[in-house]
């Protein structure tokens, strides 16, 4: 068996990424260039959306969304507590306020059964996550946002690639977002994008990412922009991810089934829910301690873990239970009780497109020594 450190996540680069940003290197544009332009129209073709605005990174592509969309004080926005920061900070930004709805513990998505519970006059919108690349719910969540008239953004940031009955990741709602921080599936270092099929959001989104700038010259501000561009180094290496992305989303699903079937027996866990699994776009391996352990046995087996040179991380702490956020909305335990009880048993496991067999099978043994130790 391996003994080498298994890091939690590793950037796939290879000599295409390489070459062509050394080809960039040797002209003079380094930003605002055809590179952007190609892994724009790459990236909106993936989802099947006509724009693509490609940004610096996830964080300020949900930014430009809930501004473009004219998201604001007093409006409330459905989401989830389960998720990264960026999701509910962006609604922040604008004095929008996040509505948290508890999550379907057995897709860790947003429960579409409760959001009717949530709404008010003031609900304005939707901000849905694929948590872990999972899109379950995407069409009820759709459904729900048309009969009730509210706009949509799809934080796909954990979700490139992916697939709900045929339909693609980023193609649910107004607009979504992909972001290609080292992590996920595909990286520019740092990066995002938004892809829409509307001209006029992705014209504002546009203006916005580029310091308001409209269509009056370098030196005519429109509106209140910010500087969330893309260098033209980022975008080639985007390109280059782009054009090996099937391979790579179809190496990351056989990492996926090597865990599967590694850790299929164990019944101290649950195996990370995913829908359509053979055509997901797979962000990271979480899998859940049962109910009858707790967060001090799951900080055990982080530890196990990683004193033994296994990285892993606890995906995700709640939203609602963020210091500053408790602050902020005055949200308190046992708000969104589903929600907490996953997210105190969640442990994510090393995962990365480059990831070798034998080495799944050594973190499969490890995690086993570390739940046989909890006993
Ligand atoms: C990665 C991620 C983002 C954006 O992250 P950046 O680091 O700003 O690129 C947003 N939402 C979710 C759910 C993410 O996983």
């Amino acid at each position: 068996m391996t003994t080498e450190p298994i890091p939690l996540s590793r950037p796939d680069i290879t000599d295409a990424e390489r070459h062509a940003v050394a080809g960039v290197l040797r002209t003079d544009r380094l930003s605002m260039g055809p590179h952007l332009e190609a892994f724009e129209q790459a990236t909106a073709a993936l989802a099947g959306r006509a724009f693509g605005v490609g940004v610096n990174s996830g964080t300020s592509g949900l930014h430009l969304c809930v501004k473009a969309l004219g998201l604001g004080p007093g409006d409330e926005v459905l989401t989830t507590p389960f998720s990264f920061i960026a999701t509910t900070n962006c609604l922040l930004y604008e004095q929008a306020t996040p509505v948290f709805v508890d999550i379907d513990p057995d897709s860790y998505n947003m429960d579409p059964d409760r959001l009717a519970d949530a709404l008010t006059e003031r609900t304005r919108a939707i901000l849905l996550v694929e948590i872990f690349g999972n899109p379950a719910h995407f069409e009820r969540y759709e459904q729900f946002a048309r009969k009730h008239n509210l706009l949509l953004i799809e934080d796909c940031c954990e979700a490139l690639g992916g697939h709900l009955n045929g339909r693609r990741t980023g193609s649910f709602g107004d607009c979504g977002v992909f972001a290609f921080y080292p992590n996920k599936q595909l990286t520019t270092g740092e990066g995002g994008m938004v892809v829409t099929d509307n001209a006029d959001l992705a014209a504002c989104a546009r203006s916005l990412r580029n310091q308001g700038r409209g269509d009056g010259g370098w030196l005519t501000h429109v509106r209140l922009g910010y500087n969330y561009r893309m260098s033209e180094l980022a975008a080639t290496i985007g390109v280059a991810q782009i054009g090996r992305l099937d391979a790579i989303l179809r190496r990351r699903r056989q990492v996926a089934s090597w865990y599967h079937d590694a850790l299929a027996d164990v019944e101290e866990i649950h195996l990370p829910p995913m829908t359509e699994p053979d055509k997901a776009s797979w962000f990271v391996y979480v899998v859940r301690l049962a109910d009858r352990f707790d967060h001090r046995d799951r900080q055990a087996v982080v530890d196990g873990l990683t004193s033994g040179g296994i990285g892993c991380e606890r995906y995700f702490q709640p939203i609602h239970l963020q210091p500053f956020i408790r602050e902020i909305l005055g949200t308190a335990p046992g708000d969104f009780p589903h929600c907490e009880r996953v997210s105190d048993r969640t442990i994510a496991l090393p995962f990365f497109t480059t990831m070798r067999h034998d080495q799944v099978r050594c973190v499969a043994e490890r995690l086993k020594a570390a739940l046989a130790a909890l006993a």
